[in-house]
């Protein structure tokens, strides 16, 4: 790391000197608000307004910081309108501070709509770097970190869900690679059993859940190990990063060497336990924390697949 003032992209001004004019794309902690960093805390009090995503939000970490900036709203509903005004003001010379709830803007939060404007209009913006959940997960998840592919949020329709996941299992390839999503508390389990369907119960995987504050929680292991953990407790809160060492289907399949699909299970369960399909499906969902249709259909996907 250097001091030196040439190297940096905005040089440490004294506080009585103003910054220079241009989009401020600036990262605020993700939980702990010992992670703001000092060039945060420059910009945001010498920006001429805080675009925020929510203003009730970003006024408690200004009022924590003794900051008393102008702050206007800027999400995913009044993006585009409320560039044209921010735009207004960066055409003249402005500095505007953009910020999200927590973490960095734009990264499954607004911004990236005004930083496209602003870059197309020749305006200056400027990247203020700091806490991000997914690369906060990402490095202390003990999974492999040389290739890497952010995803943001999973469809929230299990339907959905599960061919995204189908879809992504089929895109890997031959190259394994960490995949990371933001998942739901409430969601989680049902995620877990997705993931455990798409690539087989010995998937590794890690939750990484209220990072950087009082409860933060690193679970590591199989898709199955943690999913149980998970469906033990009385409920799941908090927020969380969901990351995956995907590998190719067949690699998997192989290291598992358990039947994968919901159709060997049903047949493992009819043969094993000596039950109809009807209720080692219904044995499946519990085991799953899906419901019976979803199940079901999963079943009839996997026999009009293999036909
Ligand atoms: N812009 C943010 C960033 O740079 O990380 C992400 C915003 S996104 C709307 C919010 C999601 O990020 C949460 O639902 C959760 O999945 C994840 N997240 C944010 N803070 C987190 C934390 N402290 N611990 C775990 N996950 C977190």
């Amino acid at each position: 790391m250097s001091g030196d003032d040439e190297t940096a992209a905005t040089p440490r001004l004294p506080a009585s000197r103003l910054i220079a004019p241009g989009l401020y794309l600036v990262a605020t902690p993700i939980g702990n608000l010992g992670d703001i960093t000092l060039r945060a805390l420059d910009v945001l009090k010498q920006a001429d307004r805080i675009a925020c995503e929510d203003t009730r939000q970003t006024q408690k970490l200004l009022n924590h910081f003794e900051i008393s900036t102008p702050t206007v709203s800027c999400h995913e509903h009044n993006e585009r309108q409320r560039t044209v005004e921010l735009m207004e003001l960066l055409k003249t010379g402005g500095r505007v501070a953009l910020v999200s709830d927590a973490g960095m803007p734009g990264i499954s939060d607004p911004g990236g709509w005004l930083a496209a404007e602003a870059i197309a209009a020749g305006v200056p913006v400027i990247p203020i770097p700091g806490a991000n959940a997914a690369l906060t997960a990402l490095v202390a998840s003990g999974l492999p970190l040389g290739e890497f592919l952010f995803l943001g949020f999973l469809p929230e329709k299990a339907g959905a869900r599960r061919s995204r996941l189908e879809a992504l299992a089929a895109e890997i390839g031959e190259a394994a690679r960490t995949l990371i999503f933001y998942e739901a508390p409430h969601r989680i389990l049902e995620t877990l059993a997705d993931l455990e369907a798409v690539w087989g119960p010995e998937l590794r995987v890690v939750v990484a859940r209220e990072l950087t504050k009082i409860h933060e929680e690193f679970l590591r292991g199989t898709a199955a190990e943690i999913r149980r953990e998970l469906a033990g407790r009385d409920r799941v809160r908090g927020e969380i990063v969901l990351l995956v060492e995907a590998r190719p289907l067949k690699e998997a399949d192989a290291e598992a060497g358990t039947p994968l699909r919901i159709a060997d299970r049903v047949v493992r369960l009819q043969t094993e336990v000596g039950i109809d399909e009807k209720e080692a499906l219904k044995r499946l969902a519990r085991e799953l924390g899906q419901s019976k249709s979803e199940v079901y259909r999963e079943l009839q996907r996997e026999r009009a697949r293999r036909k």
